[in-house]
């Protein structure tokens, strides 16, 4: 992990569940899924989030309002590479509408809804809602997503 990556879910010792995100977290991080080429893509974009360093690439395949594919490529700290790790697998074979429903769903647990944490379609990404509590960190978590909503988002 980074070094200047704070403990996201904080002194959690006592919380198992906390451990248990903060291990998912870190998988994505050490194994990332979907980082690298995608074959036929339709859509790309890079982004990245000065404050940071965080750099991502978003790639899409789409066809007829559907997201084939989905992988990225990119550096930075854990959360935004997590992130985008967990986003790109819930993408995978979801309609442009179902893509755009889940990023709304995600910014809203990272604006402490907790709501939208309890919601299953996030699946992993739920790890990532200790990182409500880090303002900063906020903009990591959220720079693929930022990706999405810029290629296939209603403002595209
Ligand atoms: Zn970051």
């Amino acid at each position: 992990m980074n070094e200047h990556d704070p403990d996201i879910t904080g002194h959690g010792a006592e919380d198992p569940l906390r451990q248990l995100y903060q291990e998912v977290i870190l998988d994505h991080y050490r194994k990332p899924r979907n980082k690298g080429v995608v074959d036929e893509s339709t859509h790309t974009l890079t982004l990245n989030n000065p404050l940071c360093g965080d750099v991502i690439e978003l790639l899409l395949t789409v066809r007829d309002g559907k997201i084939i594919d989905a992988g990225f490529e990119g550096h930075g700290c854990s959360i935004s590479q997590a992130s985008a790790s967990m986003m790109t697998e819930r993408l995978k074979g979801r309609s442009i509408t179902e893509a755009l429903t889940l990023d709304a769903t995600f910014t809203r647990m990272l604006h402490g809804d907790a709501d939208a944490a309890a919601d299953e379609v996030l699946g992993d990404l739920r790890a990532l809602a200790g990182v409500a509590k880090f303002p900063v960190r906020v903009k990591c978590a959220l720079l693929a997503w930022n990706c999405l909503e810029e290629l296939v988002g209603p403002d595209s």
